[in-house]
């Protein structure tokens, strides 16, 4: 059941550019971003236990990332990967439209793009739930490296916060954004499990950053929530092969840690994907304790409903200056 990226095999076939997230820093860049080809990938939903085919085209300006189900017909089967179309899940990042069609941990991939800065992207899939490849960013990584970067003609849209916008959900779940000119994300875990117990990292994001520090850290879950995540219908396609899983001070999986701190450098990673909701980049210290995607989703409503809170930089191309406005252009747009 090893997860597996269609293009593994067609390596040769594709072409290096040197406008690739590796040797430029994009989000230091003030222009948007697309693929400058599509990609395939399949795998394994790990929730759903299916094998999913998705397809990343490449999208003009000011598109966004929106999900389209290739499986559906008879209703909408459009879902920008904004805010306002994240629901409440139990285990993963979900989005969903009006007709109750919906797509699955999405925030590996939104990691990814938020990691690499790419801004526009139409992600058909054929399932309920994005690959889980092996758990972490780094096959996505790869695979958005290998099809190569396009800058476009229009300037990236920048939310700044002016100020604090804080969550608390109790029992030390907390989260709040900050003024900052970069993106800042601060992140503290704490788990009863001895190899895990308190860990805390410091991530500002750009393109190196996120590879050297969090695309390889895979997910990850403890034995005694496999079983009750079983009967709830979850994890059906959960493995060893896509996801660390800790027991008694140990992990199960052969070879072990890529680093001790892979635990925090994962939830670090879905704090960067569930960012990337705001559909644009954003300037701001994420400080998040004990973060899950239902305080990340908490966070972000909490900021729009507080429109004195931030500022949008919505610059637009030269030719039409501040034409920009969220969210209505960029729900209209799709809908
Ligand atoms: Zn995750």
């Amino acid at each position: 059941m090893n997860a597996h990226t269609s293009h593994d095999m067609t390596a040769q076939n594709t072409h290096e550019h040197d406008d690739t997230a590796n040797s430029n820093n994009h989000l230091n860049n003030d222009w948007q971003h697309t693929l400058a080809q599509p990609i395939e990938v399949g795998g394994i939903g790990v929730h759903s236990g299916r094998f999913i085919e998705v397809i990343l085209h490449p999208a003009p300006a000011d598109h966004g990332i929106v999900f389209e189900r290739s499986d559906v017909s008879d209703c909408d089967s459009i879902i920008p990967a904004t805010i306002e179309f994240a629901v409440p899940h139990d285990l993963c990042t979900r989005i969903e439209n009006k007709d109750g069609v919906g797509v699955n941990t999405i925030e590996h991939f939104m990691a990814a793009f938020h990691g690499m800065g790419i801004d526009n992207l139409r992600i058909e899939i054929d399932g309920p739930e994005m690959p889980i490849l092996d758990g972490s960013a780094t096959p996505i990584f790869n695979l958005l490296k290998r099809a190569g970067l396009t800058r476009q003609d229009k300037r990236r849209h920048v939310i700044t916060i002016l100020k604090e916008v804080e969550v608390d959900m109790g029992d030390g779940v907390m989260a709040k954004l900050s003024p900052a000119d970069s993106l800042e994300i601060d992140v503290s875990i704490q788990f009863d499990d001895q190899l895990i117990g308190q860990q805390s990292i410091s991530y500002t994001n750009n393109s190196q950053a996120f590879i050297d520090e969090l695309a390889d850290a895979r997910t990850f879950c403890m034995l005694r929530d496999v079983e009750a995540m079983r009967n709830s219908g979850l994890a059906r396609g959960g493995s060893l092969d896509n996801a660390l899983v800790v027991h008694n001070g140990a992990v199960l999986n052969e070879g072990g840690l890529r680093t001790t701190d892979e635990f925090v450098r994962h939830k670090t990673l879905d704090c960067l994907g569930d960012l990337f909701l705001l559909g644009m980049a954003i300037k701001a210290r994420l400080t998040a304790s004990k973060p899950g995607h239902a305080l990340s989703t908490n966070l972000l409503k909490t900021l729009m409903n507080t429109p004195d809170a931030f500022h949008i930089e919505g610059r637009g191309s030269a030719s039409d200056h501040g034409q920009w406005a969220y969210p209505e252009t960029a729900v209209a747009a799709h809908s």
